[in-house]
């Protein structure tokens, strides 16, 4: 067990760290008023190696550790949640999945170029009519000689606008329930593609939400992920990597808590002293101090767990169930410590709330992880070995 960071990645949180500060701090509340953030923005975190921070030099990207991965994630939550989203599905969703379930032709075509931040990639499991319910999708995908048309839609998709290349889950045997899903690498440029963003969305108001539809897509055979019918175990298995990154940026968003209630706390007065010298307001701030660090361990258990290349999908599942659940929590007390003042957006904890909110919804609603630890503990749910899991990191050589 060995509680510290390693020096370089140290020199990764420092890096991320001034790369927040500097790139997106001064302009973020302009960019969340306006739905929009610079996409200049993803060129420079590709520039720094941000967008493969985890994936094998040899596939394109960094090479560093699982826990590098949480690292930045919990540095770009602290400047807004709509870059930790990014990078969740681009990398923890997207590159990830086909670090482990791609063939090595899939690898060289998709994953080189994404670990390399050229192209962006999004994952896309969630319809109108099936979210925490994944088997009610309805998107199908038919065969037609070697190729699979795909007909239907997804919403709620992260990057809808933006992204080149999108894993979709799809049926190719309905009768066979989720048996029946599978898996598809899709190009944003196939014909019948197109997409439409979410407007008035309560929070992440920076980032790109929407609709995907796909309108007879024709998809070679090629582009089928895994085996036909092992779509709902990818989904499930790189579940544990999505939801890795978001825990992960909810220590992040704890953290931003934490700075501007702390500065707020020595700045205001009320009855003649700093505010940070009411004991309801200390409960508050000794609150948001135990989140971070409680949510910090189980995330680096997680991820450590990544690097020895062991299942974990009840210990992700816990760390992002609890750790979003401090977010929104953190933010709400932030909010509160400002008073009036964490009502506008003079101050960003009003950002903070909204942005918490989606977290918690999204890679598992908190009520479906708090099943899910309930049903470990209780016996009625196991992970079964995977055939194809995401591959261990070993220290000194820089390689998985
Ligand atoms: C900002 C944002 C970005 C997103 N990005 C993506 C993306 O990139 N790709 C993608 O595929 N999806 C994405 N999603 C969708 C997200 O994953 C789904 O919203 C989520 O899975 C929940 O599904 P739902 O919204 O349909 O809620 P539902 O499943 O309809 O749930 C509604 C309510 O019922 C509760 N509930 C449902 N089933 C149970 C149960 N068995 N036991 C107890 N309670 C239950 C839920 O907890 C919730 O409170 C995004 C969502 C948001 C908000």
């Amino acid at each position: 067990m060995d509680f510290q960071l390693s020096d370089e990645q140290l020199m990764l949180q420092q890096s991320v760290r001034q790369f927040v500060d500097k790139e997106i701090m001064p302009h973020i509340t302009t960019w969340d008023r306006e739905g929009t953030f610079d996409p200049s923005i993803i060129t420079k975190l590709a520039d720094l190696g941000l967008m493969g921070v985890c994936i094998p030099e040899h596939y394109g990207g960094s090479g560093m550790d699982y826990n590098a991965l949480a690292i930045v994630c919990e540095e770009l939550e602290r400047g807004d949640t709509a870059f930790r989203t990014a990078v969740s599905v681009h990398t923890g969703l997207n590159s990830m999945t086909l670090l482990q379930w791609g063939t090595e032709e899939q690898k060289q075509r998709y994953l080189v170029p994404q670990a390399k931040g050229e192209k962006i990639g999004a994952f896309s499991l969630t319809e109108p009519a099936a979210g925490s319910d994944v088997a009610a999708l309805q998107t199908t995908a038919t065969k037609d000689g070697d190729d699979f048309i795909l007909q239907g839609s997804k919403t709620w998709i992260s990057l809808c606008d933006t992204a080149d290349y999108f894993l979709v889950f799809a049926y190719t045997d309905k009768e066979k329930k989720h048996r029946g899903i599978s898996a598809f690498i899709v190009e944003r440029d196939w014909e019948g593609f197109s997409s439409q963003a979410i407007k008035g969305k309560l929070g992440i108001r920076a980032g790109n939400t929407g609709e995907i539809f796909f309108d007879n897509v024709r998809v070679p055979k090629e582009n089928l992920l895994g085996k036909e019918g092992e779509g709902f175990k990818i989904a499930m298995s790189v579940l544990d990597n999505g939801r890795f990154t978001v825990a992960a940026g909810a220590v992040g968003q704890i953290k931003a808590c934490l700075e501007a209630s702390v500065a707020y706390c020595h700045e205001r007065e009320t009855f003649g002293k700093p505010i940070g010298k009411h004991q309801l307001v200390q409960q508050m701030i000794a609150k948001m101090e135990a989140g971070l660090q409680m949510s910090r361990l189980l995330v680096y258990r997680a991820g450590e767990l990544k690097n020895q290349g062991v299942r974990n999908t009840r210990e992700t599942s816990l760390a992002k169930w609890q750790a979003c659940d401090f977010a929104n929590k953190a933010a709400d007390d932030a909010v509160q410590i400002h008073g009036a003042y964490g009502f506008s957006d003079e101050y960003p904890v009003e950002r903070y709330l909204r942005n918490s909110k989606a977290p918690v919804i999204y890679e598992g609603t908190r009520e479906i992880h708090t099943v899910m630890q309930a049903e470990y503990v209780l016996g009625y749910r196991e992970d079964k070995p995977l055939n194809n899991m995401l591959p261990a990191w070993k220290s000194g050589d820089n390689q998985h």
